[in-house]
């Protein structure tokens, strides 16, 4: 897993639960209430990305969205996203240090003393620090994910057998730790994880930005929650947390997990190119999963063939039942793809979801 425990600040036992109610892993501290600070973290020889905001404001939608479902509504997540980037004093270079260990702490630390965090918690919630980078902890093309060996383009990324894109790559190192003394988590989700969204980058920030923070460690044996190996196979809303570990958290009676609510859209829905992996000039389209008796009212998908670059509407006239799929075009060469789409409902729920594939030559 790209995400990785740091074991010295881990408690693995469940303890004596001091705390009532819902807590920490460890029983400890209260999580009726998690105050997450975002921050996206960028390096004074770095250009921050010009759409950072609605990236950061969907990830941190969806995680809301599931902790919410997850939790049954009983650990509240206030989220606050520092409204503009921070610019670090440090070159990428000076952040990295010599090792992920040292990029995770150098990251941490200037996000944590530039916004004074976590400051006076005797009246908030659970304190957590989760900073988004702008950099990995060695140089990594995350858009064509490519890094060059020897002057040479090389392949790093998770791929599955079908050839969809998955979060993780082995100059990520994305991270974090949950100090019980302190009363506090500390989380890095380096740019690997994010600043991409191929599917499952929704639940690394999850999994490090409260999982880990919150004391959460991988569920034994292995399963496909979002503590676990969710990011190789699913969005967000498509895993769940373990029904062992919401016991302890307070959250359920460790009873096998509930499906979610059939009408639910968050839950229900996924868009996924056809073909899963184009070649240039053939047509693509999104291929969907709905909620029972959805109904549209309107859905806006947009593209992406540079990470720098603009988001181009494609036009439909979704409207009344819900598509079983909608066409994006082709593409004329082979390029990485991001989409998004924006669906609404007539009953009045909505939804945003993320992905990314890459079109290949055609031969
Ligand atoms: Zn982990």
């Amino acid at each position: 897993m790209t995400t990785m425990l740091l074991s010295a600040v881990i408690a693995f036992a469940a303890g004596p639960i001091r705390a009532d109610g819902t807590h920490t892993f460890d029983g400890k501290h209260d999580i009726s209430t998690i105050d997450l600070t975002v921050v996206y973290l960028v390096p004074k020889d770095r250009k921050a990305l010009g759409d950072w905001k609605q990236r950061v404001d969907y990830y941190t939608k969806r995680i809301a969205a599931f902790h919410t479902r997850e939790s049954g509504g009983k650990s509240t997540l206030e989220i606050h996203t520092h409204p503009e980037p921070l610019i670090a004093d440090r070159t990428a270079d000076a952040l990295r240090g010599n090792d992920a260990n040292e990029t995770f702490f150098n990251s941490t630390n200037t996000a944590r003393k530039a916004l004074k965090w976590p400051g006076d918690t005797r009246r908030k919630g659970f304190p957590i620090i989760l900073v988004l980078s702008e950099i990995n902890w060695r140089e990594l093309d995350d858009f064509t994910r490519t890094r060059l060996i020897d002057g040479k383009p090389t392949f790093e990324g998770n791929v599955s057998g079908e050839g969809r894109h998955f979060p993780g790559a082995e100059s990520g190192g994305a991270r974090a730790y949950y100090d019980a003394r302190q009363r506090m988590g500390v989380g890095l989700v380096s740019a690997d994880g994010w600043r991409v969204p191929y599917s499952g980058s929704d639940c690394v920030i999850y999994h490090e930005g409260v999982g880990h923070a919150i004391g959460l460690p991988h569920p034994e044996p292995g399963d496909d929650s979002v503590m676990c190996f969710a990011q190789y196979n699913y969005w967000i809303n498509q895993t769940w947390v373990t029904a062992s570990q919401k016991k302890v958290l307070g959250w359920g009676d460790g009873k096998e997990r509930v499906p979610p609510d059939p009408t639910d859209l968050f839950s229900g829905f996924t868009a996924l190119q056809d073909p899963i992996v184009p070649k240039a000039k053939e047509p693509v389209s999104l291929k969907f999963t709905w909620p029972g008796d959805a109904r549209v009212r309107s859905m806006k998908i947009r593209v992406q063939t540079d990470l720098l670059g603009e988001w181009k509407t494609i036009a439909n006239d979704a409207s009344g039942p819900a598509p079983a799929k909608l066409p994006l075009g082709s593409f004329d060469t082979a390029t990485p793809v991001s989409y998004r789409v924006d669906v609404a409902l007539q009953d009045g729920q909505t939804v945003e979801l993320w992905g990314y594939f890459q079109v290949k030559e055609s031969r």
